[in-house]
């Protein structure tokens, strides 16, 4: 089974966020659970939380077909000990918050060195700060975002994911979402027949198809390889039609949230109407 959804809003309650997807037709939705553009947040009262579970039961979403995403302020590999203590503080709220509102998952973009350390003390940080936040929380599994690999971001290579993985003590809850953008401006061809059959071959002899439990599906507007995270609407991009429909007929994506961050949220409907068909009938690949 495809779940397939957008990053649906959360404006006006956290319970609006299930039904912005259920009118979109989608089988799966991401959100923020906060402002992502601020630190701090009201809790969540019991009413929200209740309409929210209440929602999500009403359209059929269970936390695996739902991705929260947390704030873009959040810098787990911080180099500067400030900065660090205030991302894994706003991190924990927000793994906290997922387990208030009873969802499984909280995918994030593992961390950026700033140009002041090495990547491998980088990516170590980013590790000790899962291992943190793990330990202070249950039921909730980190998902590490694959990066484009912009100015000092990382997690652009798929041996950063094997690398953080591999230093996270609680195996169980540790995971990873692609975004086919991000996959395919880092310099990972996904967009030619050959280049998925690969692409995904060297992520699962690295990483493990094991650990994926998510996928941002969004085409690009740069270049392959370019390191630069411009998304667009699909099949409009660089990347052509045929990798989303090679994604959507492959069953290692299945039982998953797969999520739309394109630009252009009047065709999310679309997009997902789109994505739907080429599941159902078997196209040549
Ligand atoms: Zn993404
Ligand atoms: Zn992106």
């Amino acid at each position: 089974m495809k779940y397939i959804g957008a990053h649906v809003s959360a404006a006006g309650g956290i319970e609006n966020a299930p039904v912005n997807a259920a009118v979109l037709g989608a089988t799966a939705f991401a959100l923020f659970t906060k402002n992502q553009r601020q630190w701090k947040a009201k809790p969540f009262t019991a009413k929200n939380i209740d309409l929210f579970k209440e929602n999500c039961a009403k359209y059929g979403f269970t936390p695996q077909q739902i991705l929260p995403h947390d704030s873009y302020l959040i810098n787990l590999g911080h180099p500067e000990t400030e900065g660090l203590t205030k991302s894994r503080d706003a991190f924990l709220d927000e793994m906290m918050r997922c387990e208030q509102l009873g969802l499984s998952l909280l995918n994030f973009h593992p961390g950026s060195h700033l140009k002041k350390v090495s990547e491998e003390q980088c990516l170590t940080t980013i590790a000790e700060s899962i291992n943190l936040s793990l330990d202070k929380t249950n039921g909730v599994t980190a998902v590490i975002e694959n990066t484009a690999g912009q100015g000092s971001n990382l997690g652009f290579r798929f041996e950063h994911l094997a690398y953080i993985i591999d230093k996270v003590e609680d195996k169980s809850r540790v995971g990873v979402c692609l975004d086919t953008c991000h996959t395919y401006t880092a310099g990972y061809d996904i967009a030619s027949e050959e280049g998925y059959r690969k692409v995904f071959d060297t992520f699962d002899s690295i990483v493990g198809f094991h650990y994926l439990k998510g996928i941002h599906l969004n085409d690009s507007k740069k270049e392959l390889g370019s390191r630069v995270d411009r998304h667009d609407s699909i099949g409009k991009g660089l990347m052509g039609i045929d990798v989303f429909r090679r994604l959507m007929q492959d069953n290692r994506f299945d039982n998953m949230p797969i999520v739309l961050e394109t630009p252009d949220d009047s065709i999310w409907a679309e997009e997902i109407k789109l994505l739907t068909a080429m599941t159902d009938v078997k196209q040549p690949i």
